[in-house]
């Protein structure tokens, strides 16, 4: 288990749930019983139409989550299942301390061990940083509804936990590099592109997206709750030594330093927010 795993928060996700417990009130908005019941009949679907991963089905990867696992101690359990899709993506749904990970065959056919670490741990992290307290889609889609106001705030939250679940990723598989090659696989498709192209191509494109956010007059014409790819990577590469430090407990990771980089990660975030208030969220 890693101590000190909660300072890699992004803080702009910690000051934007501020503001969201003080919109709503403290309590989260899925009830309690409501919540454990989603989280009974997700794991009936899982049983039901996926696979779940054990050490007797795919060893390495089993113990590659397990590994994973560890990193977040004691108390929290819960089980991998596979679905047959050629898309990149996992998700995870999760109630207090129990929850079921869920990932698409293509992930386990096309990404190394390490990169599922990347993949497993940015899930994991959703999970210790409680990101389920507030579902988005489960609030918005309620016809009562919450204000305008409010739901914008809840998607520029959703997008800031997604920084925080990347470092849990980064976390577990303790690798930059490999961080970099599970995001670019998963942006662009394409495996066995050298490392050195891979991190000027996400550098370019991340100051050329940067720029136009910056620029952009008009108003954008959608609301993500995932943050960029090429904002994750450099929100990763600033991160990374720090990351890494806390991984090995090595007394090299800096809290003050942390929260600067929180900063000039916030910034570009927030040039997305506030083109994105003017959008009609649909
Ligand atoms: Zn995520």
């Amino acid at each position: 288990m890693i101590k000190d795993i909660e300072s890699l928060r992004f803080g702009y996700e910690t000051d934007l749930f501020r503001i969201i417990t003080a919109q709503l009130g403290n309590t989260p908005l899925l009830a309690h019983t409501r919540a454990k019941n989603l989280l009974d009949i997700r794991r009936t679907d899982l049983l039901g139409e996926a696979v779940r991963i054990t050490a007797d089905l795919l060893p390495e990867i089993h113990e590659t989550y397990q590994s994973c696992l560890d990193i977040l101690g004691h108390g929290f359990s819960g089980e991998l299942f596979v679905r047959q899709s050629m898309e990149y993506n996992a998700s995870v749904f999760a109630h207090e301390k129990k929850f079921d990970v869920l990932v698409h065959s293509a992930l386990l056919n096309d990404f190394t061990p390490d990169e599922l670490a990347f993949v497993f741990g940015h899930e994991l992290g959703h999970v210790l940083f409680e990101h389920s307290r507030f579902c988005v889609f489960d609030i918005l889609s309620n016809p009562e509804g919450v204000s305008r106001d409010t739901a914008d705030i809840l998607f520029r939250w959703s997008r800031a936990s997604e920084v925080s679940a990347d470092r849990v990723g980064l976390l577990c598989c303790g690798k930059l590099s490999t961080a970099v090659t599970a995001l670019f696989k998963t942006a662009s498709g394409l495996a066995g592109i050298d490392m050195d192209q891979m991190l000027r191509s996400f550098r370019r494109q991340y100051e050329d997206l940067e720029k136009q956010l910056r620029e952009a007059s008009d108003d954008l014409s959608w609301v993500r709750t995932h943050p960029m790819i090429p904002i994750r990577f450099k929100a990763l590469e600033l991160a990374a030594l720090d990351i890494v430090a806390l991984r090995q407990q090595s007394g090299g990771f800096s809290g003050k330093g942390f929260r600067a980089i929180d900063q000039q990660i916030a910034g570009i975030l927030e040039a997305i927010d506030i083109n994105a208030v003017c959008t009609r969220i649909q």
